[in-house]
């Protein structure tokens, strides 16, 4: 398979490396030749992911860090820098969901859906732009989410945060690309992941399939595809996007609620 571009040497980094739709985009990565680097706040966990796909003939380093410590994020920035001078894509797949209206969502779940799912992507872009000018061709893929532009009710945090890493992956789109550097970022549906399982009794599952326009949850394989896509050359002057892999979910999210009313 073609690799995401031959000449430029250098690792790409994915967080939230250890399991669901961060360790199959490394797989998916590796899979095509590329160098990683892993990773997550368990390292227990994160070196037994990285085993497997070394296992598998992929090169793949490891970094545990808790993303919602803003201290030691800037720390694991600084250390990526420093032993990675090239770094071909960056993947901010890290995150966490929980369920909570506005009433109950406290300070500190506030605070902490901002750390994780926004604000770690920001501090990581910040500290690793100079390795991904150095690869000659840098890619930065954020995992965003369909209720980052489409939100739902009772998770008012993470559509929040989820929306201002759709926003922040424009603007960068926009100052970033002059030196060479792709933004782009996934909105993925509901996939099949252990933080689906996690935050959806079995009960509900068949029905949120059955909302999506192809009647069913996505996989995990769909979304490191799309993912592998936007850091190859492949997609060299999409730039800004933020692409759906959703089943056509938030093309169907607002309309039948009106037309039942
Ligand atoms: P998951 O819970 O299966 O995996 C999450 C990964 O993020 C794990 O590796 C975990 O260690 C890491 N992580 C979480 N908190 C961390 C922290 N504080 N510090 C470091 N690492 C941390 O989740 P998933 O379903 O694979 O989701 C991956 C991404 O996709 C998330 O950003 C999520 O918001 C997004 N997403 C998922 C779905 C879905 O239905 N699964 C839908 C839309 C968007």
């Amino acid at each position: 398979m073609e690799k995401l571009d031959k000449d430029a040497g250098g690792v790409i980094v994915v967080t939230g490396a250890s399991r669901g739709i961060g360790f199959v985009t490394a797989r998916e990565l590796g899979k095509q030749g590329e160098k990683l680097v892993m990773v997550a706040r368990d390292e227990r966990r994160l070196t037994a992911a990285a085993e497997r796909l070394r296992a598998e003939g992929i090169e793949a380093h490891v970094q545990a860090c808790d993303l919602g410590e803003r201290e030691r994020t800037n720390a694991l920035a600084d250390s990526l820098r420093t032993q990675f001078p090239r770094i071909k894509a960056l993947v901010n797949n890290a995150g966490f969901v929980d369920y909570q209206s506005i009433p109950s969502t406290k300070d500190e779940d506030w605070d902490r859906n901002m750390e994780i799912n926004l604000n770690a992507a920001f501090v990581l872009i910040r500290g690793l732009v100079p390795s991904l000018v150095e690869s000659g061709c840098g890619a930065i893929v954020n995992i965003g989410s369909v209720v980052g532009a489409t939100p739902a009710a009772g998770m008012v945090a993470y559509c929040t945060a989820k929306g201002g890493l759709h926003q922040l992956t424009r603007a960068l789109a926009v100052e970033l690309g002059p030196l060479g550097i792709r933004v782009n970022a996934i909105a993925p549906g509901f996939i099949h992941t252990d933080m689906f399982e996690q935050a959806n009794p079995p009960s509900q599952r068949e029905a949120i399939g059955k909302a999506h326009p192809l009647g069913r949850v996505g996989r995990m394989e769909e979304v490191a595809s799309a993912v592998a896509f936007l850091c190859s050359e492949r997609a060299s002057f999409v730039n800004g996007a933020i692409v759906p892999v959703d089943g056509g979910l938030a093309c169907a999210l607002a309309v039948p609620d009106l037309l039942a009313s």
